[in-house]
């Protein structure tokens, strides 16, 4: 049955995995857990999997996750070992779920559980990715949001596939979604553009952002670049070739340039010292050769980060069945007694 797709699938069968990567959110995790179970319930959706990554939380959060997986049978824990990043902790979630579909959504409430049931749905009709289209940035800034929309069209020009603008991370896979995910090795995650790079149906539906329940965010405009970047190196090698082609049009400017200044010493003989328009020169290809070994210093790094091979993230460990355990303990103490 998993792996294959049934283009209607049944109710009775499927198990969902919802996948929650979370770091220090103590102060909206209850809140998080009271609105997705009400949203569960409510949907019917019984054959579900709770699975928290916690992300070296260095707060409450870990002792707040094991007193749910205690009385939750549908919540797991997946403690690793430090802070990973959102993208290791997404990646770990979706390695471990044990589901016929997943989804993942953020612990801050930015992402309404109450949506899984249109997804669910979605996915019951034959969609293998059904990614969620935010309507609104409001509350972002204007630099956010320009900045944003700059990265997505560099992004769909130089693709070969398209990273649809304006989504997130809260998405629903399919089991062999999941399993082309997981096959994809590479260190750096980019995970916007491993998403969209795998393909299959997929559909499309749009919500209304919420702002944040409480907490802070973990990003900030330093983060983004280098998520920009790192979106953009993992994806083409476009800047390698840019970085070659201008070197190529400046060295025959540079010899165009080079038999005027022949020719015209050789025709009204002394030169005039041209200081300035060497300087000029100098500093512009100096400029130009400093971006471009930039440039292949980027992809080497890259390189030299995925040649190591090391895991993505570590498990501390991971708690499971913990409310079963709990009853099972409860009733051999009455035993006992
Ligand atoms: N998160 C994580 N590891 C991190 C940073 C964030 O697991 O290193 C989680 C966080 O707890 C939340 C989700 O990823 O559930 C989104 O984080 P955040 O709200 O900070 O990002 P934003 O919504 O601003 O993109
Ligand atoms: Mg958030």
């Amino acid at each position: 049955m998993r792996g294959q797709n049934s283009l209607v699938r049944t109710l009775q069968t499927a198990v969902l995995s919802i996948i929650v990567p979370i770091f220090n959110e103590e102060e909206v995790l209850y809140e998080f857990y009271r609105r997705l179970s009400r949203a569960l319930t409510s949907a019917h959706l019984d054959d579900v999997e709770i699975l928290f990554i916690n992300d070296g939380s260095t707060d409450k959060t870990l002792g707040l996750l094991l007193a749910l997986a205690q009385t939750d049978a549908r919540v797991q824990v997946l403690d690793l070992s430090r802070n990973f990043g959102k993208e290791a902790a997404m990646t770990a979630g979706l390695e471990h779920a044990a589901g016929d579909a997943a989804i993942i959504i953020d612990a801050d409430l930015q992402d309404p559980p109450e949506l899984i049931p249109q997804m669910v749905a979605a996915w019951r009709n034959g969609s293998d990715v059904v990614y969620m289209h935010r309507l609104s940035r409001e509350k972002e800034t204007w630099l956010k949001k320009t900045t944003a929309a700059a990265f997505y069209a560099l992004m769909g020009r130089i693709g070969r596939f398209r990273v649809p603008e304006n989504v997130g991370d809260f998405r629903l896979l399919s089991r062999r979604a999941i399993d082309a995910l997981n096959r994809m090795p590479e260190r750096t995650r980019f995970m916007k553009g491993l998403f969209a790079w795998i393909g299959f149906p997929a559909k499309q539906i749009s919500y209304h952002r919420a702002t944040r329940h409480a907490g802070t965010t973990k990003w900030n405009y330093w983060h983004l670049w280098n998520f920009a970047i790192e979106g953009i190196t993992s994806f083409t090698v476009t800047p390698l070739k840019i970085a070659s082609y201008v070197g190529v049009l400046t060295s025959l400017a540079a010899l165009l340039y080079g038999g005027f200044v022949f020719t015209k010493t050789l025709i009204s003989g002394d030169p005039v010292p041209g200081y300035p328009s060497l300087m000029v020169v100098i500093v512009f290809l100096g400029g130009l050769q400093l971006l471009a070994l930039g440039i292949m210093g980027e992809y080497l790094g890259r390189m030299f980060i995925e040649t190591k091979q090391r895991p993505l993230y570590l498990v501390n460990r991971h708690y499971k069945d913990m409310a079963q355990q709990r009853k099972l303990a409860l009733v051999q103490d009455e035993g006992a007694r």
